[in-house]
Formats: structure tokens, sequence, C-alpha cells
């Protein structure tokens, strides 16, 4: 917070911006080394900051996709990469989520193999996200990235639940780009996030311009193209930066985190009734349950209805549920200290057992 108001005002970090004229080269403050750090972080060749994630998958569709092209993207994909396609002039073609919600490498190939058959060409790109916004489930990047490959298709890895919370090789996954939520998963402003690539990949969407005027006859150096030159200026690739040491060090706590979201888990599932409905055990702290056997008998006949489930524990301090769920909702323990941790675990079976619920 005292580098977002130290930063706050305008083009705050472009008083240093010497030849060549580009946010990535600036030394002072450190924005150049800080480009160096975040692809090496990610096991890429180079990274980009980029105004949300989304921003990062505009970038790169905009590269590859043009009117009418087949663009894959998944079941469980967030609608900011319909989006992306959708603005390129693309259509998206859904891999489905097998019946355990993972996005499997062999369903990647049996798409684009149905969709080369529908519309005569092979899909320029896919997506795929790395843990989904729906269930947290990790899926087979790795398995779905050599999948598409075989057909020479780039394939972009949606981060934004895994980049600052948990470890991320690309080079690993063997994916094309990378990309990362700054204001979901690392500690940043919004809007910020980071768009990595390969080398080869990189050439591709960091291209620079060609552009000239052809009164003035002038040309614009290095500026890339679809970064439309520059990108964050200020406040929010400070904030990016300030908070990257605290990030770098906490995703090594990731297993911990995974602790704390089995205590919950288990807790809830002790309670009679309670589904999980998340890949289980756990391989990421934002869980999907089902409480329908459960909570909403309860709701059923309490004075309060659905709600009596966030006002209870909103009584003990714990806020995030969102208010009258009490059939398929979902939470993330991400942050909670072990002692909150074991806290809102005991929260949940005390509140199922005032409520004359059996636990198991
Ligand atoms: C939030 C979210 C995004 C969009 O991130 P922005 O940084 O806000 O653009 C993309 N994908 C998933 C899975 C998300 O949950």
């Amino acid at each position: 917070m005292k580098a977002v108001i130290a930063y706050g005002d305008g083009y705050s970090v472009c008083d240093n911006c010497l030849t060549p004229f580009r946010l990535d080269y600036i030394k002072k403050p450190p924005i150049a080394d800080f480009h160096v750090d975040l692809a090496a972080w990610l096991g890429m060749a180079e990274a980009r900051v980029v105004p949300g994630a989304r921003r990062g998958f505009q970038a790169v569709a905009s590269t590859y996709v043009e009117k009418g092209d087949p663009v894959l993207v998944t079941a469980l994909s967030h609608y900011t990469e319909f989006i992306a396609v959708e603005a390129a002039g693309g259509v998206a073609y859904e891999v489905p989520a097998d019946e355990t919600h993972q996005i499997t490498a062999d369903a990647a190939a049996g798409k684009i193999e149905e969709v080369i058959r529908s519309t005569g060409k092979t899909p320029k790109l896919l997506f795929v996200g790395h843990a989904d916004y729906q269930f947290g489930n990790i899926h087979d990047v790795k398995g779905v990235a050599r999948a598409a490959h075989e057909y020479d298709i780039p394939v972009l890895c949606n981060g934004a639940y895994t980049v600052g919370v948990m470890p991320v090789d690309g080079k690993d996954l063997g994916v094309d780009f990378i990309v990362g939520s700054g204001h979901k998963s690392m500690a940043a402003p919004a809007p910020s996030g980071v768009l990595a690539a390969t080398a080869e990949r990189a050439e591709e969407v960091f291209r620079t311009t060609e552009a000239h005027g052809d009164v003035s006859g002038r040309s614009f150096g290095i500026k890339e193209v679809e970064m439309m030159g520059c990108t964050l200026m200020g406040v929010t690739l400070i904030g990016m930066m300030a908070s990257f040491p605290h990030v770098r060090e906490r995703v090594r706590r990731w297993d911990g985190e995974l602790e704390n979201a089995a205590i919950v888990l288990d807790a809830l599932l002790s309670i009679e009734g309670t589904e999980v409905l998340s890949e289980f055990p756990r391989r990421h702290t934002l869980t999907r349950i089902d409480t329908t056997g459960s909570f909403d008998r309860v709701a059923k006949t309490h004075k309060k209805r659905g709600f009596f489930l966030s006002s209870a524990l909103r009584k003990r301090g714990i806020t995030g549920v969102i208010p009258g769920s009490t059939r398929v909702w979902k939470y993330n323990t991400y942050g909670m200290t072990r002692k909150q941790a074991v806290y809102t675990a005991e929260a949940f079976t005390a509140i199922a057992e005032e409520n004359e619920l059996a636990l198991r």
C-alpha cells in the first residue's frame, strides 16, 4: 500500500524511460529486472505485464486467430477466454470435461479431431485452465499440451487460480503461454496480470510495430503491437513488484495451504449428508461442495431459511461464504493460518450440531 501511494500519480514509472523507450527496459525503478525475474519464475523465456489475465488471452488470440477460425477452450473455461476468441473473430469449441470434472489429454485430442472433421480447419489455439474456477480441480495441462502439439496448435495455460499461489513451471507443463492474474492470485492491485511465453512464441506475440506515417515518415521503434506499446505504466505495475517477493515466497508454502484446506473439508465431510464435488483429495484450496443433504435440510425449516448458515458463520467471525447458499457452493481457504483453519472447521461442525445434524 505504501508503494501504491508513492506511485499513484499518472505515468509514474516513466520518468526514467530512456531509449529504446519501452516499459520493460526501464531500469529505475527496476522494471527490467522484474520482467526477467517473472519469466524465470514461471519457467518461460519472456514475460510482459498486462492489465488483467483477460488482456493476456486477448493478445494471444489476436495474434493467431482470424475470422471464422476454430479455437479450443474447455467446458470449464472462464468467460474471458470465450470473449478473447470472439473479439478476434474466432469460434470457440469446448473440450468436454469427464464425469470427474477433469480435462484430459484424450478429450482434447478427440475434440481436435472432431473440429477438424466438422469445420475442415485445425484449431488455431487451445486454452486450458491449470486450476478451473468451478471445482478448483488441477487439470492434466501437460498431457493436453502434448496432444495439441501433435497438431502444431499453440497452448495457453490459464493460471488465474495458480500463478502466485502455487508453484507453476511452464517448461515442465510444456505450454507455449502462461497467463496469471495480478489482482486474483498475485496480491496486486487491479487491473494487472502477466503473460509469459516461450522464446519461439514470444517472437510472434511480442512482435514489434512496422507502422510508419506516410506523411511524417515516422516509425515507432520497438513498441510491441499486441501490448499497444506499453501496458502497466504506474501504480498497478509497482503494486505487482512490491508484492512479488512475498508472492514468490508464499508459493513455497502451498503444502501448508493444502493441509488447511483438508482440515476444513474433513470437518464439512464429517457432517452427514455433505458431499465434495471437487476432486478428492484436494490439490487446490478452492473447493465445491454439496450440502443439499445437510445444511439445506436445516434451511427448509429454519426461520432464517438458507441464511442461517452465513449468519451463524458471521456470528463466529467467518465471512466469505455466499449468504443464502446451502445447496451447492464453493469456498477457498487460501491464506488462512492453521489456527483459523482449525477454528473454521470447528465452527462448521458446531453449527451442524446446534442444528441437530448428525456427525459421521
Ligand atoms: C478471474 C479469472 C480470469 C480473469 O482474470 P482477470 O485478471 O480479471 O482478467 C480468467 N480466468 C479465470 C479462471 C478466472 O477465474
